[in-house]
């Protein structure tokens, strides 16, 4: 496993968000998490960036334990976040976007090839390379923060609803290149309000409810739960 989560308990002040998550991510694989609004996916994420320490449990992450690590000495070891709501540099340009999200190293054979990669993924992204971000439409900001945090070279990829807000045709493209990142070894972990479309993609899936996963299995199961279905699905029959 090239994540391994045990027993995670987190709290806002008094309050309990996480009552004691536990859930692998293989190497190589997609992770789903799927949940209401409230359940604490958000909240797991950021446990997982660094940015929250838990109040108690483990994280492992290739066999080393990670928990409570600050956010930059996560990166470092490869577990990167694409940034939340298309936060993009909006004054700068694409090519500069990009390059922030290599600033961990210098630039060199490997950075070069990197970004041969990102817009070999996101090929929309390549004729606006001197556009300023903020002049994008919303699925390109989403593509330009995911491209971002994979010019960080991530070995787990984190990414927090990257489907909210996009017109459907743009929400298939968003799914279709985090399948194309898959292809390209990186691991990643989605949390989506979207459940169908990540639990067609999603080799392994978690339901959160409140605080606590009520329901695992591999993406298509989850897919034919009835459970799933209902709730999440809006498929009554
Ligand atoms: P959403 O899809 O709306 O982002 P979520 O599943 O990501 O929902 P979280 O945002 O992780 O859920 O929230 C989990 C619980 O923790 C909720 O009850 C929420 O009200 C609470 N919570 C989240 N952030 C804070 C905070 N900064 N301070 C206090 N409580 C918080």
């Amino acid at each position: 496993m090239l994540l391994t989560i045990e027993g995670l308990r987190v709290a806002y002040g008094a309050i309990e968000a996480l009552h004691g998550i536990s859930l692998r991510v293989g190497e190589g694989q997609i992770v789903t998490l799927i949940g209401a609004n409230g359940a604490g996916k958000t909240t797991l994420l950021r446990c997982l960036s660094g940015l929250i320490r838990p109040a108690s449990g483990r994280v492992v992450f290739d066999g080393r334990e990670i928990t409570g690590m600050p956010p930059h000495a996560l990166v470092r070891l490869g577990i990167v976040q694409a940034p939340e709501g298309r936060r993009i540099f909006g004054p700068l340009t694409v090519w500069e976007n990009l390059l922030l999200g290599g600033y961990l190293y210098t630039w060199d054979a490997e950075a070069a090839r990197r970004f041969q990669l990102v817009l070999r993924l996101f090929p929309a992204l390549r004729v606006r390379l001197t556009q300023r971000g903020g002049t994008l439409s919303g699925g390109e900001q989403q593509m330009l923060a995911i491209a971002r945090a994979l010019m960080a070279r991530p070995r787990l990829l984190l990414l927090d609803e990257p489907s909210t807000g996009l017109a459907p045709v743009l929400v298939r493209q968003i799914f279709e290149h985090i399948g194309d990142i898959r292809r390209e070894g990186v691991t990643v972990l989605l949390v989506e309000q979207n459940a169908r479309q990540a639990l067609r993609l999603a080799d392994y899936a978690y339901v959160m409810e409140r605080g606590t996963i009520v329901l695992e299995g591999p993406g298509h199961a989850l897919l034919a739960d009835r459970a799933v279905r209902s709730t999440y699905l809006g498929i009554t029959s």
